[in-house]
């Protein structure tokens, strides 16, 4: 297993002006494999005082950085995606190890992850202005776009290095400075691609990294700082919630990727068995932790025993275990506490009425003794008054409901306060388009569970956040436009 700490020579996980360094405490935190309990290395436990040396360095390096052209830029982000493809097998070891998911899945993560920083070196030659018409005649407008300064990224568990690369390779490619705060479950993905951005040639100071496990005064020192212009996010809403209230001190820029509900809709006019197996692949995606992990399947009445039949055959053949194993597809939840909430889902569910109809129970022994896992489960007869219906899950339970009419499922499925991804299943043209534009979600996947790519605009409405990444609008969060006015 690559390591960093080994590897370089050095005694710590913080990435500073280009150099790895221990907290200014000296305090360690460790980093544990999910599927096994097994320790994978001690990870400097950064604070305020390394908060403070990141911003320093990121300032010293901003306006070299800013004042290359892009052109520049785009051969580090290019140089950087050509080391992520060669040390792709490594990086998804690390994965797998540190966040649990099949290796399979943590290879299409680093493909994935890899694609933002080849995407964003490539805009990063087309951040165009404009002219534009004065009703004056002796006046020229012009606009262009200037990078917003220091960057503070937080990310999260789940998608550990794909989180890393949608947030930093915009950022760098716009020529803004960035300081990173990893989940403290997944330090050493991070520490990875930090040690793979320096090996690609990034000046120092400009991308900096600040392992801890305490992210609070973490995240306060970096969002009280004048310096840090922006911050990006994804997390849960809650947290969102209070980082956009903190950031509003200092008027930063702000773009949150938060929590998702995403409902699953198949129409009569759908092969059932077809939509089954799309539900089966993308609920179970990453052990349903995933903040566009389908959260409420809608199925209508007349083809609902169908899709459940093929569902739960589906999902009862998944096999569950550590991820490094072959033939695994399920691995662990990333701690106790994602465990009991699947146990609490699940139980309030059987209690209000549901039907449990295969999984509901936490796995032990075979492969799973070492870790949080839970059965990949699905609940039918699934109602408003069950929590499933109301909470981001985050885990392996399919919650089914069935429905009657187009319009009924249209207001059960806008009927949350979150607005990331949706998914629909028909066959009828105008049927796709029209409830594809009802549906306040930001994503609409028709006859399509996998709607993402670096090319298109990730993000949500409502509460599941502010602002995009990937696609030209990803770039565009990290910019400014000055307008400028000319008399001639
Ligand atoms: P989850 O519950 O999925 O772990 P969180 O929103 O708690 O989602 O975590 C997402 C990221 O936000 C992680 O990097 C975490 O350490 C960080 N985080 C959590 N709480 C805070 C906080 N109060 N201030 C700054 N960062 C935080």
């Amino acid at each position: 297993m690559w390591s960093p700490t080994v590897e370089n020579g050095t005694q710590g996980t913080i990435f500073i002006d280009g150099k790895w360094r221990a907290a200014t405490s000296g305090a360690t935190f460790e980093s544990l494999n999910p599927a096994t309990s097994e320790l994978l290395g001690p990870v400097s436990d950064g604070g305020p005082a390394d908060v403070a040396d990141a911003i320093a360095a990121a300032a010293a390096a901003a306006d070299a950085w800013a004042g290359k052209t892009g052109y520049q830029r785009a051969a580090v982000l290019t140089e950087a995606h050509r080391l992520m493809l060669q040390r792709a097998d490594d990086l998804a070891a690390l994965m797998t190890a540190e966040q649990g998911k099949p290796l399979r899945a943590a290879r299409n993560e680093i493909s994935y992850a890899a694609d933002f920083l080849l995407w964003f070196a490539e805009e990063a030659k087309r951040v165009y202005g404009t002219t534009i018409p004065s009703a004056r005649a002796d006046q020229r407008f012009v606009t262009m776009r200037q990078p917003v300064g220091m960057v503070a990224a937080i990310t999260p568990w789940n998608y550990p290095v794909s989180m890393i690369t949608r947030k930093a390779g915009p950022a760098l490619a716009a020529g803004c400075t960035v300081i990173l705060k990893p989940a403290p479950q997944t330090p050493l993905c991070a520490v990875a691609m930090f040690q793979l951005l320096a090996d690609a040639g990034l000046p120092p100071g400009v991308a900096n990294l600040v392992t801890t496990s305490d992210a609070e005064p973490v995240g306060r020192a970096l969002l009280a700082s004048e310096a840090v212009r922006k911050l990006t996010f994804t997390g849960s809403t809650k947290v969102g919630k209070r980082l956009a209230a903190d950031a509003a001190g200092t008027v930063k820029r702000v773009s949150l990727e938060l929590g998702g509900h995403a409902p699953f809709l198949v129409f009569n006019d759908a092969d059932p068995a077809h939509a089954a197996k799309g539900a089966a692949l993308v609920k179970f995606l990453n052990t349903g932790q995933a903040c566009i992990s389908p959260n409420r399947i809608f199925v209508q009445r007349e083809i609902y025993p169908d899709f459940l039949r093929v569902l739960a055959e589906r999902v009862a053949a998944l096999r569950a275990g550590n991820g490094a194993e072959p033939g695994v597809a399920i691995g662990p939840l990333i701690d106790e506490r994602a465990l009991a909430k699947m146990q609490r889902h699940v139980t309030d569910a059987v209690e209000r009425g549901a039907r449990l109809l295969t999984g509901g129970q936490r796995l032990t022994g075979d492969g799973c003794s070492g870790g949080a896992f839970f059965a990949p489960t699905v609940l039918s007869d699934v109602t408003p008054e069950m929590l499933i219906y109301r909470e981001e899950t985050f885990g392996p339970v399919a919650a089914v409901t069935a429905f009657d009419d187009e319009a009924q499922v249209i207001e059960m499925a806008n009927d949350t306060a979150y607005g990331l991804a949706s998914y629909l299943y028909t066959r009828d043209l105008s049927r796709a388009v029209r409830v594809a534009e009802a549906l306040r979600f930001a994503i609409v996947g028709i006859n399509d569970i996998n709607p993402t790519s670096a090319a298109a605009p990730f993000g949500g409405m409502k509460e599941s956040g502010i602002g995009r990444e990937g696609g030209q609008e990803g770039i565009a969060e990290y910019l400014e436009t000055k307008l400028i006015g000319l008399s001639v």
